[in-house]
Formats: structure tokens, C-alpha cells, sequence
């Protein structure tokens, strides 16, 4: 059976590596915080050119922590894309402001800087840009217009830590971004984790304190925080793994290559486009199938794994619908009947998915 990620396959090839950094925390004691954790984010920190990386409980909580430090009330208004996993749209909503959901570019799959634009309102603060599937959203028209408009932005990379875009690494695009350490995304870890950077002394401040139930010296609450921290022993799985992440990387892409060069003979699928400029860390290796039915059963005939990221439009979610919005968002609409995922990590052999394939079609 082909793994659609092959998180074993990784274990095994740094497994003494793993021991040895799990041991050490298991016998030091440290479990919360500690040198572990400082030493991550300093890795963090210099993998992206950060100033400061500020490691959290999950990338979801990086999102609600990011719109706290920024100050959201309620009724604010956030543009966020129509298309994406639901945590942005879903944080915004939970802190009682109002997500607007922005359409999509039809081939990139990401988040339109005009629908932002024609989504802007007297009420609107800040956007969450995502960089869906491994690349970054086009930050220079998104941060022209958040300039323009006096609007913070958050950038989602939790799919694409790693990736860059004109030279420039993920994370350091919004005023405060946020990645992911689940374990399916391209630095994963073996629970829950995530990492909110900025390169303000005043926001990072207020991260940390915000992560720590609004406390800086113990028992004293400046303001009313949260619990968001990230454990030692995920950052100890971390940084083993951040030492082989950029070997990974570039075999997430040379497989992604691969796959190219197959669906370019294939009529009616095109892989995502990666804009130019940008480079991709492959979260997922998504495809548009104009006959998605078709494409899925020769996919399962051949025994190969697949997912749909996204079946549904967020705007059409159960938990949006009261909003009545996003009904115009054509792209977002289009795509979430096209896309297929496919197997991909550092570890996937997509020369036999490829051969299966071509037994099926
Ligand atoms: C996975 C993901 C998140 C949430 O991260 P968790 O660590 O699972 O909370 C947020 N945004 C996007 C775009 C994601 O893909």
C-alpha cells in the first residue's frame, strides 16, 4: 500500500537521531519550554530570517494569537480566501470578527489580490493571506494593498515553511505569520505544534505574553491570555528534522518534476501553477481534473491514495452560512470541483504511482 505521506519511511531513516534527541528530553525533565524550545526557535529564527520566531501549542492557535496581538474586536472585519483549510476564517469568527471570503486566482490557487481589494470595507483591519499548498500568495500586491488601505496582514504559511518567493523565505511577508508542525505538513512533528513570526520587538512581545496566560513574571496577569505552548519533546523532533528539511525539500520538488512531466501528456489535468518567482515546499501536489470522476476512479483502480483539498468552498460551510457571502467567488467555486491531491512527501515513490497510473489511463 503507497502511504499518501510516508511519515515511517522518515522515522526510520533518522531513527537514531530521534532516539537520541527524545532521550535526552525524556531524561533532563524539561517537558514545557526549557533550552529545547529556545534553541528551535532560534533555528526557526535563522532558517527564515525572522527576528524573532515564537513557537505556540498549534498553528491554529498561532492564528488566534496573531489576531489578539493585533488587537481584533469584534466586528472587525478580516478578508481571508474562500478556498483554504478553515482556520483562518475560522479564528476570525471565533474572536467575533467577521471573515470575508476573497476569491481565488484560477490556476495558482491563490488568494486574489483584487477580490481582497473589492472586498475591502470601512470595517475591514487587517487580511490573512494563506500560501495554499506549499507556495506563497503574491505579497506584493497583497501588501501594496494592505499598505494602501491601512490594514494589518497575517501571513498562513502553515503549509509553506521553507518555500520562497523572489529570494525571499515564507514567513517574513505579514506584519505577524504563522506556520504549522502537524504532522502531515512538510515540517511536521509527532503532535501538535506551530510558530508565529515577526520582525516587531512590540508584537513579539505581546505573543509571548498572550502564549502565556498574559504573564511575564509568574502569578502576575498583565491581560487575559492563553496556554499555547510547544511541548520539548516535539521541539526535540523538530530539530532533527530540520537538519534533513532542506534535502527534503529538494525532493519534494523533484518528485513534484516528475509528476509534471507525466500530466503534461495527460489532456484534461494540469497541475497547480507555482507562480513565477516562487518556489514550492509541496505540501500537497494538487492537480485540476476537468473530470474529476473519471480521474478518481482510475486512482483507486490503481490503488493509490488520494484527497480532495478542499471539497467545498468555505463561504458554503455550515459555520458561515448566517454570513451570505462568497456566492461570487467563481474560482474558489470551480476549483473545489476540480482539485485531487496526490501522494507526496520526500519519501513517496512516484515513479511506481506513475507506472500504476499509466496501466489505468
Ligand atoms: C494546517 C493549517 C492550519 C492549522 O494548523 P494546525 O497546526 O493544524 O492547527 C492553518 N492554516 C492552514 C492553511 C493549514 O493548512
Amino acid at each position: 500500500m503507497i502511504p499518501f505521506i510516508n511519515v515511517r519511511a522518515q522515522r526510520e531513516a533518522y531513527l537514531s537521531e530521534f532516539k537520541q534527541a527524545e532521550q535526552e528530553v525524556l531524561d533532563c525533565g524539561c517537558f514545557i519550554g526549557g533550552p529545547v524550545v529556545q534553541a528551535l526557535e532560534t533555528e526557526l529564527a535563522e532558517f527564515t530570517g525572522a527576528k524573532h520566531a515564537i513557537t505556540c501549542g498549534s498553528g491554529t492557535d498561532a492564528l488566534t494569537i496573531a489576531l489578539l496581538a493585533l488587537g481584533l474586536k469584534p466586528g472587525d472585519e478580516v478578508i481571508v480566501p474562500d478556498f483554504t483549510f478553515i482556520a483562518p476564517a475560522e479564528c476570525v469568527m471565533r474572536l467575533g470578527g467577521i471573515p470575508k471570503f476573497a476569491d481565488i486566482d484560477a490556476e495558482t490557487l491563490q488568494i486574489s489580490a483584487k477580490s481582497i481589494e473589492a472586498r475591502i470595507s470601512e470595517k475591514t483591519r487587517g487580511i490573512i493571506a494563506v500560501n495554499l499548498f506549499g507556495q506563497c500568495a503574491p505579497y506584493e500586491k497583497i501588501r501594496e494593498c494592505a499598505q494602501t488601505n491601512g490594514l494589518w496582514l497575517i501571513e498562513d504559511s502553515a503549509q509553506a515553511f521553507g518555500a520562497m518567493q523572489n529570494g525571499v523565505p515564507a514567513c517574513t511577508f505579514g506584519d505577524i505569520s504563522i506556520t504549522s508542525f502537524y504532522p502531515a505538513k512538510p515540517l511536521g512533528c509527532y503532535g501538535d505544534g506551530g510558530a508565529l513570526f515577526t520582525a516587531n520587538d512590540e508584537l513579539a512581545q505581546k505573543i509571548r505574553l498572550i502564549a502565556n496566560h498574559g504573564s511575564q513574571q509568574r502569578y502576575v496577569h498583565e491581560i487575559c491570555g492563553m496556554n499555547s505552548r510547544l511541548d520539548a519533546i516535539q521541539a526535540a523532533v523538530l530539530r532533527v528534522k530540520l537538519r534533513h528539511f532542506k534535502d527534503e525539500l529538494k525532493k519534494r520538488s523533484e518528485n513534484a518534476s516528475k509528476y509534471n512531466e507525466f500530466f503534461k501528456a495527460v489532456p484534461g489535468i494540469a497541475p497547480q501553477k507555482i507562480a513565477s518567482g516562487n518556489t514550492s515546499t509541496y505540501a500537497q501536489y494538487t492537480v485540476l481534473a476537468d473530470d474529476r470522476d473519471a480521474f478518481i476512479a482510475q486512482l483507486e483502480r490503481a490503488e493509490i491514495p488520494y484527497c480532495i483539498h478542499y471539497p467545498q468552498p468555505l463561504h458554503t460551510q455550515p459555520c458561515f452560512k448566517e454570513l451570505n457571502q462568497g456566492r461570487g467567488n467563481a474560482n474558489a467555486i470551480e476549483a473545489c470541483q476540480k482539485v485531487v491531491s496526490l501522494p507526496m512527501c520526500a519519501f513517496t515513490d512516484v515513479e511506481e504511482i506513475i507506472a500504476r497510473l499509466k496501466k489505468e489511463m
